[in-house]
C-alpha cells in the first residue's frame, strides 16, 4: 500500500468527515491510496464512478468511505448494495464496512449463498445500512425473503465487475436491475475493462468518472516471477521439491480443478506440510474454516481453485505457484508476491 500512496494527499483533503477521519485513523490508514485519492472527491460530489483497480489497491476503502459519509448525511436502512463474485470477497468487503462504521454504528448483511439462509432472513428483519452479497443469494431473498426489498436503495456497487458481468451472474444482475430504482448511484470496480464492463456502463451508469488507479495488467514492483519448464510428469515433483525449499514461507498454490487441490493438500501433508485446500466443492464453512486457517498461520500452504484467486486480501503471501497454466493470467498474478508458474 505504501507505494500505492497518493503523494502529498491526505484523507481530510478528500473531503472526508470527521468521523471517518477517525475511522481510517483506527484503521491505521495512514494516507489514501491512488484509488482512494482520485475517486473518494468525485464519489462526493456525487458522481458515478467505474474505476480500474487491482486487489490490495484499497478499493474497498474507495468506494465504502463514500457510501459511509452519505449515509450519515441521510441514514435509512438499506442504502448501499455491493455484489461480489464470491464468498469469501463478500465477506472481506463486509468486514471492511464494518470496521470503517464501528464508531458511527453501522449494521451490514452479508448475503452469500451455502449458508443457511434464514439467519440471513433474520438478520435482514433487522434492517441494516449495508448488504453486501453475492448475486445468487440476493436475488433469492428479494424474491422470497418477506418484507425485504431494496426499492430505497442509494448505491450499488459492483466490485471484480468484469467478473460478475460474465454470463454465469447475468440474469442474477439483470433481476437484481429491475430490483432496485433506477434513481440511484452506480459504482463499478474492477481490474480489467473488458466489453462486457463498457455494456453495463451503457446500461446503469450515469456519465461515471473513469479512474485508473493502476496500468493494464501490472504487478507490483517487488514482484519476482519465474517460470519452470518441466515434463508433465515431474511435476508434482518439483512442487515439492520448491515447497521444501522456501519451507519458511507462507504460499498458495492454484491448480485448475477441484479435485487437485484436495490431491496436492493430501500428499504435502502425508510429506510433513502444513497445506490445507480451498474449493468451489467445498461447503461454506469448510471454505472459510481453510482460510481462516491460512490468514491465522496454522496452515502455510493454500492449495486453490479460481473460488480463491479473486479479490482475496492476505496480509503476507511469500510465495504464488500457479501449478496449472492460469486461464486469465493478467488477474492472477496481481495479489501475488512472487508467482512460480508450474507448466
Ligand atoms: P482492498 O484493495 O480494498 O482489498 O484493500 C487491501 C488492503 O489494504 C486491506 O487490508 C485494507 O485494509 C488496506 N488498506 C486500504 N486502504 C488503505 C490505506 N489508505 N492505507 C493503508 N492500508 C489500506
Amino acid at each position: 500500500m505504501e507505494g500505492d500512496r497518493e503523494e502529498g494527499k491526505s484523507f481530510k483533503d478528500l473531503g472526508l468527515c470527521e468521523q471517518l477521519l477517525e475511522a481510517c485513523d483506527r484503521m491505521n490508514w495512514k494516507y489514501p491510496s491512488k484509488i482512494q485519492a482520485e475517486a473518494i472527491p468525485h464519489a462526493l460530489e456525487g458522481k458515478d464512478l467505474i474505476g480500474l483497480a487491482l486487489t490490495g489497491s484499497g478499493k474497498t476503502g474507495a468506494f465504502a468511505l463514500p457510501i459511509l459519509q452519505s449515509l450519515l448525511d441521510s441514514p435509512q436502512p438499506f442504502f448501499a448494495c455491493v455484489l461480489s463474485p464470491t464468498r469469501e470477497l463478500a465477506i472481506q468487503i463486509a468486514e471492511q464496512f464494518e470496521a470503517l462504521g464501528a464508531g458511527i454504528g453501522v449494521k451490514c448483511a452479508v448475503l452469500v449463498g451455502g449458508v443457511d439462509m434464514v439467519q440471513q432472513s433474520i438478520n435482514l428483519a433487522k434492517r441494516p445500512h449495508i448488504i453486501v452479497g453475492t448475486p445468487g443469494r440476493l436475488v433469492d431473498h428479494l424474491s422470497n425473503t418477506k418484507g425485504f426489498s431494496l426499492r430505497t436503495l442509494k448505491y450499488l456497487v459492483l466490485d471484480e465487475a468484469d467478473r460478475l458481468l460474465n454470463e454465469e451472474f447475468e440474469k442474477s444482475i439483470d433481476e437484481i436491475l429491475k430490483f432496485i430504482p433506477r434513481e440511484r448511484r452506480t459504482y463499478l470496480f474492477s481490474a480489467t475493462m473488458t466489453s462486457k464492463v463498457k455494456k453495463l456502463q451503457r446500461a446503469c451508469l450515469r456519465n461515471p468518472v473513469k479512474i485508473e488507479a493502476a496500468s493494464k495488467y501490472s504487478t507490483v514492483d517487488t514482484l519476482k516471477q519465474q517460470y519452470c519448464f518441466i515434463p508433465a510428469k515431474y511435476k508434482e515433483c518439483y512442487l515439492v521439491y520448491i515447497l521444501n525449499e522456501m519451507s519458511g514461507c507462507t504460499s498458495m498454490v492454484f491448480t485448475r480443478t477441484c479435485d487437485a487441490t484436495r490431491f496436492l493438500a493430501l500428499m504435502l501433508r502425508h510429506l510433513g506440510h502444513r497445506a490445507i485446500p480451498i474449493s468451489g466443492k467445498m461447503s461454506q464453512s469448510k471454505r472459510l474454516g481453510a482460510l481462516n486457517q491460512f490468514k491465522a498461520g496454522e496452515c502455510n500452504i493454500l492449495i486453490g481453485t479460481d473460488v480463491a484467486s479473486r479479490g482475496l486480501d492476505i496480509a503476507s503471501v511469500d510465495m504464488v505457484i500457479n501449478y496449472d497454466i492460469p486461464t486469465n493470467v493478467k488477474l492472477r498474478s496481481w495479489f501475488c508476491v512472487a508467482v512460480l508458474s508450474i507448466t
